[in-house]
């Protein structure tokens, strides 16, 4: 089962625990609203619970996948808790972060605007190797779209990041991004 927990986990050896095996923590950054929460759930849970909150305080999901190398990977998974309200809090939440997912909704346009602000932070906060991902959900919502598809590739590029579209409701691409993301973090060398 995957637990739920309280506190953070320790991650003093840059959440590496051998080649094989990694540890990563990942912090999820947007404005609130555009489906953090259901992005986590539908990853760790497989389900689609929109009345269900898991943000709160500093508690984080966990969730272990598997590559076709016979690598796992196990994400620990840091939710805003209200990030912007705490701003004191930051670096602590910046710390350690193997991996940022930066999340707007794609039928808003002040969201993606936002997005750009978080991808500042991080590059101010996070660590110079961090891998980021910028995410555009509620892609089922193609009817209400209003920020196209080439805005968030080229915002993307622009800042290095890995791009997706996803829908944390029909589930498309979210498997999808967890694995790009996988793939793209830095591997201890085997000895
Ligand atoms: P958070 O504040 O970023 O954590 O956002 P939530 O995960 O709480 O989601 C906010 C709202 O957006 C909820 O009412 C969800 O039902 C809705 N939502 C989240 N993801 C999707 C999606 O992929 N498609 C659609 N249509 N709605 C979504």
């Amino acid at each position: 089962r995957n637990s739920k927990q309280l506190g953070g986990p320790n991650l003093e050896n840059g959440g590496v625990q051998d080649a094989k095996n990694l540890r990563v923590k990942l912090v999820l950054l947007g404005d609130s609203g555009v489906g953090k929460s259901c992005i986590v759930l539908r990853f760790v849970r497989g389900q689609f619970d929109p009345t269900s909150k898991v943000t709160v305080g500093a508690s984080f999901l966990s969730q272990t996948i598997a590559l076709q190398d016979s690598t796992t990977v196990k994400f620990e998974i840091w939710d805003t808790a209200g990030q912007e309200r705490y701003a004191a809090l930051a670096p602590l939440y910046y710390r350690g972060a193997a991996v940022a997912v930066v999340v707007y909704d794609i039928t808003s346009p002040e969201s993606f605007t936002k997005a750009q602000y978080w991808v500042k932070e991080l590059q101010k906060h996070g660590s110079p190797d961090i891998v980021m991902a910028l995410v555009g959900n509620k892609a089922d919502l193609h009817e209400k779209r209003e920020v196209p598809v080439e805005d968030g590739i080229d915002n993307a590029e622009k800042n290095g990041m890995f791009f997706i579209e996803t829908s944390a409701k029909t589930a498309d691409n979210i498997n999808q991004l967890f694995e790009e993301i996988a793939k793209r973090l830095p591997r201890p060398s085997s000895t």
